[in-house]
């Protein structure tokens, strides 16, 4: 689109311990054990100021409740003083700057960021500059990636009742890499292709999978106005659709510089004005980091294979649509360990579709464990039971999760005399129908116990011989 100027910025979870403090990263969906009370008072940045949006919030008399577990200390309600930067982080973080070819800083400063809404127990958000200056290649040429932070999560937020904001505690301080890139994208589906590469970029790394892990925010501007930060996207595939419609948007209404939110129709709707720029001042409760020449070896010694290259090697296994689904899909790492001892096909048409599949079919909303989809398929590797089982045994799970060998029990293979015995009994009673009312019937019998390609063959074979 002719005018436009668009760019990214990516958040992605790392699959670490905490950033300043050595608790787990894990969401927890049960009842909080504790809740603290806050009032945001507003502090003044390095320049002096006062963040007039700080101050727009405290005049509110907000008051910020935060809920936390055992699996949370006094570092997340500001208690205690953060610890030093969790160093698994930081070399994951260098690593992603090797990835996309970037200057990495010779020493490490934790700066602290204005947080006016409450999602920060301290009213600050901790981040630091890791590397400047790398670049991601695209169909349409390179895109520059400026900036490369890792960062602290916030609170998240689970309710809001009359002048109360409720946060959990459990994401505050979960170690995030930042990625910015320059305003380089051409077009939506340009945005959408470097949005995707990037996303297969990070996922090659220790970062965390499903749904929240990754939020991809996108800077728009039309013919020299303002950047518009447009800020929760759920589904990648609507992005090009968001942005050609906030382009016609900020053509016809003229734009401010603000960030606004993607509602499900595609359209966007505006949330706050654009932060001010006296927002950064030095934590001064964490040491520097300078980064030596041993921990850039260590992150390259444990650097994972690049996704082009991956990508390569995928193509020669399977055909480009399951190699494009997988390289696209959070199951990698998995398909990975996986393809070494079973078929590479089934492997992938299987964690790619199996829980769309049961979805549709059953109606079941089920993220199947990494170890169940192992379990099963490698009994098919083994040829301990049929292709056809593997579905059937995964929808087995889904509908009551129990022990793999439980449900295998049900789906024993069953030999091919079996088989020919039971296609010779139903042909003598149901004589003369077709090929296809014959493998119904038997699809009916042996679903998911016998592969399909067998009952047919054998199906075939005895039609055949009454002839
Ligand atoms: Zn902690």
């Amino acid at each position: 689109m002719k005018g436009m100027k668009c760019g990214l910025e990516l958040h992605v979870q790392l699959e670490t311990h905490k950033l300043f403090c050595n608790c787990p990263t894990e969401m927890r969906q049960d009842k909080p054990q504790f809740t603290v009370e806050r009032v945001l008072h507003s502090v003044a940045g390095e320049t002096g100021e006062v963040d007039a949006a700080a101050a727009a919030e405290e005049a509110k008399q907000t008051r910020f409740i935060y809920e936390g577990y055992d699996t949370t200390c006094l570092v997340e309600i500001d208690e205690e003083p953060p610890h030093q930067v969790n160093r698994e982080a930081l070399r994951i973080a260098l690593q992603m700057a090797m990835m996309l070819g970037m200057d990495v800083v010779d020493e490490v400063h934790v700066m602290r960021k204005t947080v006016v809404d409450g999602s920060n127990t301290s009213g600050f958000q901790r981040t630091a500059l890791i590397a400047t200056n790398g670049s991601i290649r695209t169909s349409k040429g390179e895109v520059r990636v400026g900036f490369l932070c890792l960062e602290e999560d916030s609170a998240r937020i689970v309710k809001r009742e009359g002048n109360a904001v409720f946060f959990r505690l459990d994401r505050l301080g979960v170690p995030l890499l930042e990625i910015m890139t320059e305003p380089d994208i051409t077009s939506p589906e340009h945005a959408l292709e470097t949005a995707e590469k990037l996303g297969m970029l990070t996922r090659s790394l220790q970062v965390k999978r499903g749904i929240g892990t990754i939020r991809q925010d996108v800077n728009v501007s039309v013919e020299g106005g303002p950047r518009v930060e447009l800020k929760g996207f759920q589904d990648l595939r609507r992005m090009p659709l968001v942005i050609r419609k906030e382009v016609e948007r900020q053509r016809k209404e003229g734009a401010k510089p603000e960030v606004r939110n993607v509602n499900p129709d595609c359209t966007t709707t505006f949330l706050r004005p654009m932060p001010g720029a006296a927002r950064m001042y030095p934590e001064t409760d964490v040491p520097k980091i300078t980064i030596t020449r041993k921990m850039l070896a260590e992150a390259r010694a444990s650097l994972p294979e690049h996704p082009d290259a991956v990508a390569e090697k995928l193509a020669s296994v399977l055909n480009p649509e399951l190699t494009r689904q997988l390289l696209h899909s959070d199951k990698l790492p998995l398909f990975n360990e996986l393809r070494p001892k079973v078929d590479p096909k089934v492997v992938a048409t299987t964690l790619l579709s199996a829980e769309p599949e049961i979805r549709k079919r059953f109606g079941i909303d089920v993220q199947i464990p990494d170890q169940v989809f192992k379990d099963v398929l490698w009994l098919y590797g083994e040829s301990k039971i049929p292709k056809g089982a593997v579905f059937e045994m995964l929808a087995e799970y889904a509908k009551e999760p129990r022990d793999i060998l439980e449900i295998m029990a049900r789906f024993k293979a069953v030999d091919g005399l079996e088989v020919e015995r039971t296609i010779k009994r139903i042909i003598k009673s149901k004589p003369g129908l077709s090929f296809a009312a014959y493998m119904g019937l038997m699809m009916k019998k042996f679903r998911g116990k016998v592969d399909g390609r067998l009952l047919a063959e054998t199906i075939k074979r005895e039609l055949g011989n009454q002839n």
